[in-house]
């Protein structure tokens, strides 16, 4: 496995980081938590040892199923957690809240869901600004002079709302997202970390399935799925991605002899300022490709073939913006 260490965080964590958004079950059509537990511990069984869970995810469910893991298997200490701060539910709804007060109540309420004393990398999940950032970061501060979380980190913030964060608490850590089709992040928030040295675990690496090599227009979403209302998968841009899909497969098997997914996660592994890429797997055979991302890069040559297919077939963009939750005083 590839690793990499996070300042803060004494283990090395593995670059390639299990996502569990969808084991929390909500918006993802349900999940079975015995197959979630599977799943986790294929995955430490592979030596991926970094866990990215979130209140957010089914409202504390995937936090329980992560705690249920690790605490079944055994070796808290050689496993990375990280999990984020400052969504509040209303309802089934859920919104930003980053104010000290409300920081302050989610953590323990995590530790609990997690059973353990300590969160490694805890993420401010999305910018709230109704809060002032220094109100935030000097809370994130003092929890981690508290000893309940190792290193402090951002998601979805810009490089602005990064810079005035790390005024007050320096920034180990920063969540945007980034894949093939989602790709905003090389022009700010990844060049900003480089010079900073800020470790980066990027989400999405399959863009919600559209890269794994299981999707095409046949596929159905159903019940609750949010990929019902992300843009990507409706008529007219679902025919452009999963035309760049198409090309896409044809190239990493005729090229490399891998498959779409490790083409998609490589590609990410490969990109300047990436530490982590998140991926999302919630079936223990879908870790099986795993080694197949491992051991290779992409050349130059590649990289530009890509960019071009993804140019040409792709003709009305559009980025992972739909996934952002309301502003409080949106609401
Ligand atoms: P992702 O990894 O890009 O895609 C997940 C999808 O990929 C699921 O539909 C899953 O299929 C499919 N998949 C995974 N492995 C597969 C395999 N081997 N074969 C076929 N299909 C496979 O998605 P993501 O969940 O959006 O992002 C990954 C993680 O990033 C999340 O779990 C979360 O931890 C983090 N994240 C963070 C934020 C943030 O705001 N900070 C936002 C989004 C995500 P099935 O449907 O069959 O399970």
């Amino acid at each position: 496995m590839e690793q990499t260490q996070i300042p803060g965080v004494p283990v090395p964590a593995s670059r390639i980081g299990l996502g569990t958004w969808a084991m929390g079950g909500y918006q993802w059509g349900g999940a079975d938590d015995d197959e979630s537990v599977r799943t986790i511990h294929a995955a430490l069984d592979e030596n991926v040892n970094l866990i990215d869970t979130a209140p957010a995810y089914g409202f504390g469910h995937s936090e329980e199923v992560v705690g249920r893991a690790i605490a079944e298997r055994g070796g808290r200490d050689r496993v990375v957690i990280a999990t984020k701060v400052g969504l509040e539910r209303r309802g089934d709804a859920l919104y930003r809240n980053s104010t000290r007060r409300q920081i302050l109540t989610e953590v323990d309420e995590s530790l609990r869901r997690l059973r353990t004393d300590y969160i490694d990398l805890y993420f401010v999940h999305w910018p709230d600004p109704a809060t002032a950032l220094d109100e935030t970061a000097q809370a994130l501060s003092d929890l981690q002079a508290a000893g309940k979380i190792r290193a402090v980190g951002v998601s979805n913030y810009s490089v602005e709302e990064m810079q005035r964060f790390g005024l007050v608490t320096p920034i180990v850590s920063a969540q945007p997202p980034l894949n093939l089709f989602e790709r905003q992040a090389e022009q700010d928030v990844l060049p900003y970390c480089r010079l900073n040295a800020i470790t980066t675990l990027t989400y999405g690496a399959l863009c919600r399935g559209l890269l794994s090599g299981s999707i095409d227009q046949d596929t159905r979403f159903t019940g609750d799925d949010l990929r019902q209302s992300d843009p990507k998968f409706q008529p007219p841009r679902f025919e452009q991605y999963l035309n760049a899909v198409r090309q896409l497969e044809h190239y990493a098997r005729e090229r490399y002899g891998k498959s779409l997914l490790s083409l998609a996660v490589r590609w990410v592994l490969d990109q300047p300022g990436v530490s982590v890429a998140l991926w999302g797997p919630r079936h223990p055979e879908e870790l099986a490709p795993v080694k197949e991302v491992l051991g290779w890069h992409l050349d130059d040559e590649a990289l530009g073939v890509i960019d071009d297919i993804v140019a040409k077939s792709v003709h009305d963009p559009v980025g992972p913006e739909f996934m952002a939750p309301p502003q409080r005083a949106a609401l």
